[in-house]
């Protein structure tokens, strides 16, 4: 019988409960301060207790009880965050969807080639500070949740900002900050499943997040926002559901094929299993994308029972985990796991 493995972090619960849902074995690495919250749910099989998720890599203690539990590892963020490009190439069990990919979604001129590959429209990016005249986000480098990025309409006012944020310690001294114009919208995180295994792309759902402080900023009056020294930051707390205009469903099918076949083409095997495309709609209704996460989202925890997009494909409660867990079943009962994994 297939197993599935994932980090106690992130998307944890919902992977291993579809792993159990689907009849799989389902094996967590955990960190030792977490243990208590995940020895809480009965679905979890087996745990791997370590000091730190490294622990997982080449010669690390734990990789040895990951690869005899003989589980199908599943990436999520927190893998992202933490491991660098060598650090994932070396895991040596096999790791769900495409692993060679998740580099692109870390690394800025990466994301931007395989973005613009995929047709997909773009914030336009600002060459420098000194060239900011419209609203700019500015933003770190990496996958850091939103923290630090921070919005501004000159290049004064950009100084003025960063310096504080330095001064703060969120960012560093000599930290480059990547800018792009800011596009005021809908934000909406559409989350996709590609099957290697039928050649099909599903639609899981889509939802909003809550972001602090600039989401508690916006609920004040616009003259305490004017007096107030804040400077609101994009940190994500939280997500929420959200259904589409089903006028705009075409477009969304549209942007996850071409992202599938834009990946297949620049990084072999393609981008198989769960994905999602970030962007904001605005106030034509036409989808801007500023990010895209090659790997499931935490968003897809508010669907652990099914979204309404998954709700008209199957006849089942049917969470990301779970399809992550059916393609892993389907794939070992006809012996093409290699097609699933990297
Ligand atoms: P993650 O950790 O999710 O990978 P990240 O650090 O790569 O995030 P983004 O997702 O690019 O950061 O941006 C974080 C937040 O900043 C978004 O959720 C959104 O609220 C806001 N944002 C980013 N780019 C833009 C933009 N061009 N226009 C409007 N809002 C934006």
């Amino acid at each position: 019988m297939a197993a599935i493995a994932t980090l106690g972090s992130h998307c944890a619960l919902q992977v291993l409960k579809g792993a159990r849902d689907e009849g799989l074995r389902s094996v967590l690495v955990c960190e030792r301060a977490r243990e208590s919250l995940y020895r809480r749910f009965a679905f979890i099989d087996e745990i791997i207790p370590v000091e730190s998720f490294s622990e997982i890599l080449a010669d690390g203690a734990a990789a040895a009880a990951l690869e005899s539990s003989g589980a199908v590892l599943v990436p999520h963020g927190t893998l992202v965050a933490q491991m660098s490009k060598a650090d994932v190439e070396s895991i040596r069990a096999p790791v769900f969807g495409n692993r060679h990919i998740l580099e692109w979604e870390s690394d800025r001129a990466m994301k931007e080639r395989l973005m613009r590959e995929a047709g997909l429209p773009t914030p336009p990016a600002v060459a420098g500070p000194a060239e900011i005249s419209g609203m700019t986000i500015a933003k770190r480098h990496g996958a850091a949740g939103g923290k630090g990025y921070f919005v501004s309409s000159s290049p004064a006012e950009y100084e003025k900002k960063r310096a504080r944020l330095v001064a703060d310690g969120v960012i560093g001294e000599g930290e480059e900050l990547y800018l792009q114009e800011y596009i005021p919208g809908v934000l909406a995180y559409l989350q996709y499943f590609y099957s290697p295994l039928s050649g099909t792309l599903e639609f899981f759902g889509v939802d909003s997040r809550h972001e602090s402080d600039i989401d508690g900023l916006a609920r004040i009056p616009a003259d305490a926002q004017v007096s107030s020294s804040l400077t609101p930051s994009f940190t994500v707390i939280a997500n929420s559901a959200m259904v589409l205009r089903e006028s705009l469903l075409p477009r969304v099918y549209e942007m996850g094929e071409s992202f599938v076949e834009a990946s297949a083409r620049l990084v072999r095997p393609g981008m198989n299993g769960p994905f999602c495309i970030e962007g904001v709609y605005d106030d034509e209704a036409r989808f801007t994308a500023f990010e895209f996460s090659a790997r499931i989202v935490a968003g897809t925890n508010i669907y652990m029972g099914g979204s309404p997009y998954t709700a008209l494909v199957y006849d089942e409660p049917m969470s990301m985990g779970r399809r992550i867990a059916r393609e892993v079943r389907l794939a070992e009962s006809s012996s093409r796991l290699d097609d699933v994994t990297t």
